[in-house]
């Protein structure tokens, strides 16, 4: 007797396709949820990308297939519009598609998105939230987003466009003011534009800062330094995306990092 699951949306079954988000937290393979997993065993067709946890595949049936929407012509340019047909084409065939994503579907990841295209089209979709890297790779790296007597909050934003952008929607001269950490994704690029500005809006430039790259693989790698030096302190190691970036006293504490959790015997 099949067990009663409010995750599972109703409608679906043999030759009724559905969709499910999973998030796969930031790509430690210790880091998906049951939920997670559970959905991925299930899978007839994984639609991923490559900030998703890939050693996960690994537990995906042997009939399933992957899609690597980054791999689709044109590679990471594949638009939205692309991905939500994808989803929307492989479910309309009866099947049951994990939208394998990085982190949290809903942070960044344009998860909403997803799940409004596929309602649109009549498809039941369900979500998993995941791990997001905005809380788990400072983490990862011994660094808290809040701790006591430190930082009552924490702000997270997406740095893909910078400031002073005219496509930006954030208050940066707000943010400098917030006494709360900042958590700054998708902000390599943007970092050096980012840390000048948040300095100009009067910041200290000692503010404790941190950038971390690759957090929950193996190539982790950590920079800290002060505000006014990260920006050269990241191009001199040579740190890419994807990486995260904390500015806040809590960068400069000395929690330890738990790191690679396979390699400390955390996972498997
Ligand atoms: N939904 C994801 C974020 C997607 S936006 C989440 O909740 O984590 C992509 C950004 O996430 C990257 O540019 C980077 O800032 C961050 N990111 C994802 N995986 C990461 C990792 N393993 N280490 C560091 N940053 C990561």
């Amino acid at each position: 007797m099949p067990r009663a699951d409010p995750a599972e949306p109703t409608g679906a079954g043999p030759g009724r396709g559905r969709v499910t988000l999973v998030g796969g937290g930031p790509g430690d393979p210790g880091l998906i949820t049951v939920a997670g997993l559970r959905a991925l065993r299930e899978a007839d067709v994984v639609v991923t990308d490559r900030l998703a946890p890939q050693e996960c595949l690994a537990e995906i049936p042997a009939h399933a297939e992957v899609i690597d929407v980054a791999k689709i012509p044109r590679g990471e340019q594949t638009s939205q519009e692309t991905i939500n047909q994808v989803l929307v084409d492989q479910a309309r065939r009866g099947r049951h598609v994990v939208r394998f994503k990085g982190g949290d579907p809903y942070v960044f990841g344009r998860g909403g998105e997803e799940v409004i295209a596929l309602t649109q089209a009549g498809i039941p979709v369900s979500v998993v939230p995941g791990v997001t890297s905005s809380i788990a790779a400072p983490e990862l790296a011994g660094v808290p987003v809040t701790h006591r007597g430190l930082a009552q909050g924490f702000t997270v934003v997406s740095g893909h466009v910078a400031p002073g952008d005219p496509r930006s929607t954030v208050d940066w001269a707000a943010l400098a003011r917030t006494g709360t950490t900042l958590v700054v994704l998708m902000g390599v690029h943007t970092l050096r534009r980012i840390c000048t500005r948040l300095l100009a809006d009067g910041m200290a430039p000692t503010t404790p800062a941190a950038t971390i790259a690759d957090a929950g693989l193996a190539s982790q790698r950590v920079v800290r330094a002060t505000l006014d030096e990260l920006p050269d302190a990241v191009d001199a190691a040579g740190i890419g995306s994807p990486a995260v970036t904390v500015i806040g006293a809590v960068a400069g504490g000395d929690l330890p990092g738990t790191g690679d959790l396979a390699a400390r015997g955390l996972v498997r």
